[in-house]
């Protein structure tokens, strides 16, 4: 796969993805008060939190899913901050065995926050040890092998799971039912973005106007992580231009060396939708092809590239499969196929 700068899910090098590690946790906000937009899900989620605590009680299990690079992982913190508790932090291909996940349960205290990413790709052998886990908080151990073996029950701290995925539907109905809370994260407004942008250059010292805010909130495909990595780039070319206050011109100058365009697309997304028109007079076409069209994975079309295209009315997903718009030709300066009446 080509690696992307506008690609929410990646980083780019190993350099990278440890300055993302070590940005990304000081960039993080810790409060429902830092954390900015989502608005109903923080109050849904205050709520919980705030009931919870008046019983005494851990929060239900709650299921984020949405796009990458929104604030799951970022909202799990978050919570765990506000309930006053711990979070330990996992993901689905990393638990491979049902004992890899008893390990991790039984070492939680009482309360604890356990955040596992991408748990649509929990093996189905680990999952099934959830189910009382979740349910019951407790894990049923096999004890020998053969006509002897026995099952023991095992009583865990009562922990509350936050799970997270990009794709809902991937996940398996009785898993998704053992959530009492399910939430969709939802792509940022512009004006969310900016002051996502503004509270980060804060914190990173970068001295930039509001313009310049602007300028890279039109860009990042109103997905925070992608902004914080925009303004990194930023940050850079102002540094080596010895520019004092970023204004939009230094900003649009910074992402234009990046191919990304006025709406945050870059040559890739360019690319899909060209191919579409190209091959198949705007669509319909179907999302296999359209994976090799483009050389990547479906499930990278469908998780990274996808929801933005769609979020800004450039691709419509039809049962015939997918179709671009009249606006992307037109963003793209080509002009739609008569539609013959
Ligand atoms: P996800 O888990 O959905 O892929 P993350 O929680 O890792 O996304 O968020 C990516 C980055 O974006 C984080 O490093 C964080 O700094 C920033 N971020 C996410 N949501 C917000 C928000 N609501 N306000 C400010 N920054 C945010």
């Amino acid at each position: 796969m080509i690696e992307r700068i506008v690609n929410p899910e990646a980083t780019e090098t190993p350099a990278e993805a440890t300055e993302e590690l070590v940005l990304g946790e000081t960039l993080r906000p810790k409060t429902f008060a830092a954390y900015v937009g989502q608005k109903l899900l923080k109050q849904n989620l205050s709520l919980a939190i705030d009931a919870a605590k008046h019983r005494g009680e851990p929060v239900d299990h709650i299921l984020l899913y949405g796009p990458p690079g929104l604030g799951k992982t970022t909202m799990a913190g978050v919570i765990a901050t506000e309930l006053g508790t711990s979070l330990r932090v996992t993901s689905g291909p990393a638990i491979e065995r049902a004992g890899d996940l008893a390990s991790l349960l039984t070492n939680l205290a009482d309360g604890d926050v356990l955040f596992i990413d991408e748990i649509h790709r929990l093996p189905k052998t680990v999952e099934e040890v959830m189910y009382p886990a979740m349910e019951d908080f407790g894990l049923d151990v096999m004890l020998g092998k053969g006509p002897s073996a026995k099952s023991i029950r095992l009583d865990l701290p009562r922990f509350t799971i936050i799970g997270a995925t990009t794709r809902a539907g991937a996940i398996s109905a009785p898993l998704r039912d053992r959530f009492g809370h399910v939430h969709r994260l939802e792509f940022y407004s512009p004006a969310e973005m900016i002051e996502i942008i503004e509270r980060a250059a804060g914190i990173l010292g970068v001295k930039l106007d509001r313009s310049a805010a602007e300028e890279i909130s039109m860009r990042a495909r109103l997905t925070p992580r992608i902004a914080n990595r925009l303004l990194k780039r930023v940050r850079d070319f102002a540094q080596v231009h010895q520019v004092d206050t970023i204004t939009r011109k230094d900003a649009r100058a910074a992402l234009h060396l990046l191919e990304i365009d006025d709406l945050g697309l870059d040559t890739s997304d360019r690319q899909l939708l060209t191919a579409i028109i190209n091959h198949y007079a705007g669509g319909p076409v179907g999302l296999t092809t359209l994976a090799a069209l483009c050389s990547e994975e479906t499930t990278t079309i469908e998780d990274v590239y996808e929801p933005y295209l769609m979020q800004i009315g450039m691709l419509e997903r039809t049962p015939r499969g997918r179709c671009v718009t009249p606006k992307a030709y037109a963003h793209l300066g080509l002009t739609p196929p008569k539609v013959e009446k």
